[in-house]
């Protein structure tokens, strides 16, 4: 079995220890090709170790090593590295698999295909945003305001939560379409509210502003064209996470957002 490592570089040190159990338990270091890579950090990194090995998901478990900062991602300590290697030399361990949403962005004169283990977002923060949303060509509704962003069940606790919207349990198949700063008076009025949709819809913003960017997870779409279109739905490609045990989501929530 070949391991990959990714990491910021205040946390080399916890990398070292994880080279020096590979090691010891006879496994090869690649990080170009890895069966399983371990992401040390938080859930910025986390999110930056499955885009490094985007094409290759199919093929790779991820392991997260949390190192202080806030991990939804994160089973684990550095304490525990022994003990993984123990469960991977076995085969003994539990996985969770996250579906990827894509996005298929239209722009006047091309398209970008991305994927997001969070969230896609329309915004524009400088001025009014008008998209028509429509659900699998059903037209909802047409939205004013700074954004709307699609987010995953995995996502559901990230930038989705900051705007009010609802935290999705991961085994929930759903999509949840929540507003950027919707404007609701008596001329404009858009939903006001997170929807939670079946996750096999497709959900499409028609965008009426030339000014609309495109973002994702950590990553945005950087192009000097008009974007006229996203359509979002799930993907086939899942990210494979190895969790612990005794994986509990209503405790990954108290810990992340209660204590
Ligand atoms: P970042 O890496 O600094 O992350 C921002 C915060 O989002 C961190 O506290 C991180 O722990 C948390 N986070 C990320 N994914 C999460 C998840 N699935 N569940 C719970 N918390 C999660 O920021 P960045 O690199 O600019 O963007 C990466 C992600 O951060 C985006 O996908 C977005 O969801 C999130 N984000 C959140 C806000 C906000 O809450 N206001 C703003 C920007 C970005």
């Amino acid at each position: 079995m070949k391991i990959g490592i990714n990491y910021k570089e205040k946390n080399a040190i916890v990398a070292d220890i994880i080279v020096d159990e590979a090691l010891k338990n006879g496994f090869e270091l690649d990080d170009d090709n890895p069966d399983v890579v371990f992401s040390v950090g938080g859930d910025g990194t986390f999110l930056k170790t499955v885009h490094k090995y985007i094409d290759k998901l199919d093929k790779i478990l991820f392991v997260g090593i949390n190192s202080g900062s806030l991990g939804f991602f994160y089973e684990f300590s550095k304490e525990d590295i022994s003990l993984i290697f123990e469960r991977l030399a076995n085969k003994s361990y539990k996985i969770k698999e996250h579906a990827l949403l894509k996005c298929v962005a239209t722009y006047k004169n091309s398209k970008e295909e991305i994927f997001a283990l969070n969230e896609i977002r329309m915004e524009n923060p400088f001025h009014t945003l008008i998209a028509d949303v429509f659900i699998n060509g059903e037209e909802l509704e047409t939205f004013r305001g700074n954004g709307l962003i699609v987010s995953s069940t995995s996502g559901s606790s990230a930038y989705n939560k900051s705007l009010g919207g609802a935290l999705i349990d991961h085994d929930i198949d759903a999509l949840e379409l929540t507003e950027v700063a919707g404007i609701s008076n008596n001329v404009y009025r858009s939903l006001g509210s997170s929807l939670v949709i079946k996750g096999d819809k497709k959900i499409s913003l028609s965008c009426k502003d030339s000014n609309a960017v495109v973002g994702y997870d950590h990553l945005n779409i950087k192009k000097d064209d008009e974007l006229l279109k996203l359509d979002v739905c799930y993907s086939e490609r899942k990210v494979k996470i190895i969790y612990s045990e005794d994986h509990s989501y209503v405790q990954k929530i108290r810990k992340s957002f209660v204590l």
